[in-house]
């Protein structure tokens, strides 16, 4: 096993440059997930680490390995990458019975019958098909088509597991178990697992590292929740957190010997979160998730009084809209407020949860 590092990865096709100058290094053993909207580079990615793709320029290792190199004309083939692909579609052997599908590596490989067996078996039992293994795909539900796929790849003992969106065609509660069977697959199997979604949930609740893609460019490589708490700038704020971050222009300026952001309505006190010492009155962006606003019927210090818009109930939440001069802030409560349209509301922020981006889209 060993780490993949991607140094200077540029992929062009004709005038599009689908990655451009892309530097990631995934640690043995993680769960990397390559994050962003449809057409930002997720799958070409993907299909140059599997060789499947040559980049236009950069190089791929794996551990002390080149398997690419375009100013050393290095390739190694997809075959001798030891790593698995599973695709949004499973492509399984119609004719063939789960045991068949998922041996079939092995088979065309010639290991002995014995070995084939029980190699079968044991990672049917991981995935929890193993009563599944007589059946053909057409028996199966989605879910486990999808297991099988997996287990047919993970058969052949690749160090390095590549899915691609492999959850997409599973409804949403499937979609919820699959996230945590993979989860416990990566933690049984150890193996380094790649992974693209544009699912910024299904990227936060599996991923050790999650690396957010718009344009070809990498936005930002971290763990997810620092993503979440500290985005590296407003395309990372946004594209994380459901409900969307409340994003609002203002200034910061100096209060004393105090910052503050002024933003419409809003005046806020403001200490950098990266650290950022040389802060002078600018032109910002005030990031405000909508759980780090919190609601009052009643006026209150450092509370801004504006109105109820709507309200929208989603089971153990509440997604309140408020009408803040120009702005409409989105805001989640916990416990019905059985707040009114149009009923006057005072909106609280939590201070220390305040992002704010500079000029140059960068996280102060
Ligand atoms: P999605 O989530 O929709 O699958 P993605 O993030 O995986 O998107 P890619 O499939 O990597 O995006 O595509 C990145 C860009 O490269 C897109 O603009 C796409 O149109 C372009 N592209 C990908 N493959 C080719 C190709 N074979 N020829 C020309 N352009 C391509």
């Amino acid at each position: 096993m060993a780490n993949i590092v991607l140094k200077n990865i540029t992929k062009r096709f004709g005038q599009v440059t689908a990655v451009d100058n892309f530097n990631l290094e995934i640690e043995d053993g993680s769960f990397a997930t390559l994050l962003g909207p449809s057409g930002c580079g997720k799958t070409t990615t993907l299909r140059m680490i599997a060789g499947l793709e040559d980049p236009t320029e950069g190089e791929i290792w794996v551990g002390d390995q080149c398997v690419f190199s375009s100013e050393r004309g290095e390739y190694v083939p997809p075959g001798k990458r030891k790593m698995g692909l599973v695709f949004q579609s499973y492509a399984l052997w119609p004719h063939l019975t789960v045991f068949d599908n998922i041996a079939f590596g092995l088979t065309i490989a010639k290991r002995p019958a014995s070995e084939v067996k029980s190699r079968t078996i044991a990672i049917a039992k991981v995935l929890q098909i193993g009563d599944l293994l007589e059946r053909y795909p057409s028996e199966l539900s989605g879910g486990q088509q999808q297991r099988v796929a997996i287990a047919r790849v993970l058969v052949m003992e690749p160090e390095v597991l590549l899915l691609d969106e492999p959850l997409s065609n599973l409804d949403s509660k499937l979609r919820m178990d699959m996230r945590a069977e993979l989860k416990r697959l990566h933690l049984e199997t150890g193996s380094t697992i790649i992974y693209v979604t544009h699912d910024q949930l299904e990227a936060l609740t599996m991923s050790s590292h999650v690396a957010v893609m718009d344009k070809g460019i990498l936005q930002q490589w971290a763990p997810p929740m620092s993503i979440y708490s500290e985005p590296a700038n407003i395309f990372t704020a946004d594209f994380i957190g459901n409900p969307r971050i409340n994003l609002i222009d203002g200034v910061l300026v100096k209060s004393g010997e105090a910052w503050e952001i002024v933003a419409g309505e809003l005046r806020l006190p403001f200490v950098s979160q990266t650290g950022t010492t040389s802060v002078r009155e600018q032109k910002v962006t005030l990031g405000l998730r909508a759980e780090d606003l919190f609601l009052s019927r009643e006026p209150g210090p450092d509370l801004f009084e504006g109105t109820v818009y709507s309200v929208l109930p989603a089971g153990s939440e509440w997604y309140i809209k408020i009408q803040l001069g120009e702005e409409v802030l989105t805001a989640t409560i916990y416990s019905d407020m059985n707040l009114k349209i149009d009923e006057p509301i005072w909106v609280g922020v939590f201070k220390d949860k305040i992002k704010c981006f500079d000029q140059e889209d960068k996280l102060l």
